[in-house]
């Protein structure tokens, strides 16, 4: 108790700004995807210091009818990661990307990533230094879409051979690759073959009962009118969720998000009680999207409704409702 009890005589204030300090804010998509958005003035002026405090430069924003890109350009891979591993993506088909001589990296809601192996990397021959892969790093799903093939590489941490330096980057799946040491620039070779990850499709998992039946057409199909109508009723129902879901007693909010409950619903063929009313709406939409177009159509819908929502919370929220259905993953 007495230990602490002497104090200097001029204790220094704590520093005040004069303005509250701006928060580190990650642009946006417009609701049209085609260009980005930021809360307020500051958060510009913020975002675009740090833009050219990186080194980098704007190219502007891509959008292919489904995902945005926002696109830089840079002269220093580590410092495009750098400033990447700064920024925030809370949404699916969004991308934050930085050309860079040393390849193109991005950034989007599963984390960093490098969009594809530079080709010296394949020179496995010239390497210094063998290593091994360290854990994972950037995207949390790298691993599984290399060994999917849906990309040739995943990130890892690498301590380098010659001067223990440790950074991230892509290396090939079950194989042997060629990384360059940021720092000293010895060639090290990567052994990922201590890298297994298995699929979680090659594991028995739940899955609804509804998701199999049969195929029926229905009005959902077709236009993209349709398709704009079920996104706008998806953003209205979780929306309204967001502002009621509060009223429901505890043991309601339990049933209104358990999909066993809401499949069981849906097959009675009664009409549900109101209080659970948008629930199982929202899993009924979720069967008809996975019957229709699989998991592709589900995610393309859920991302147009969240573009169109009020709270923007569709992406997270979603999952509650779409658990189990088809390919989707709670
Ligand atoms: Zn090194």
């Amino acid at each position: 108790m007495a230990l602490f009890n002497r104090r200097p005589k001029n204790t220094p204030a704590i520093e005040q700004s004069p303005s509250a300090p701006v928060p580190v804010v990650t642009p946006r998509p417009t609701s049209d995807g085609k260009g980005i958005t930021f809360p307020d003035k500051a958060a510009i002026d913020h975002w675009n210091r740090r833009v050219a405090d990186a080194g980098l430069t704007v190219r502007g924003v891509e959008y292919n009818g489904q995902a945005s890109y926002l696109t830089l350009a840079g002269s220093d891979a580590e410092r495009a990661k750098a400033f990447l591993g700064n920024e925030f993506v809370d949404r699916e088909l969004y991308y934050i990307v930085v050309e860079t001589p040393d390849g193109t990296w991005g950034l989007d809601i599963g984390g960093l990533y490098l969009e594809q192996l530079r080709p010296w990397q394949l020179d496995t021959g010239s390497a210094e230094y063998e290593v091994p892969a360290g854990s994972f790093a950037g995207n949390s799903h790298g691993a599984e879409l290399a060994k999917l093939g849906r990309v040739d590489n995943f990130l890892v941490w690498i301590g380098c051979g010659r001067c223990a330096h440790r950074w991230a980057d892509g290396v090939r799946y079950q194989n042997r690759t060629l990384t360059r040491c940021p720092s000293c620039g010895a060639k090290n070779l990567v052994d990922s073959s201590n890298v297994e990850v298995v699929l979680v499709d090659e594991q028995p998992g739940p899955s609804s009962p509804l998701s199999t039946s049969s195929s029926v057409p229905t009005a959902y199909s077709g236009s993209e009118q349709q398709r704009e109508r079920i996104a706008r009723r998806i953003a209205e129902l979780v929306d309204a969720n967001q502002v009621h879901y509060g009223e429901l007693s505890e043991e309601q909010q339990k049933q209104f998000t358990d999909w066993r409950h809401l499949d069981a619903i849906i097959s009675s063929g009664d009409p549900p009680p109101d209080w659970i009313g948008r629930g199982v709406e929202l899993r009924s939409i979720g069967h008809q999207l996975n019957r229709e177009g699989g998991i592709r159509l589900m995610r393309e819908t859920a991302a147009e409704a969240d573009r169109v929502s009020t709270y923007h919370v569709v992406l997270e929220v979603i999952t509650l409702f779409w658990g189990s259905i088809g390919d989707w993953q709670s």
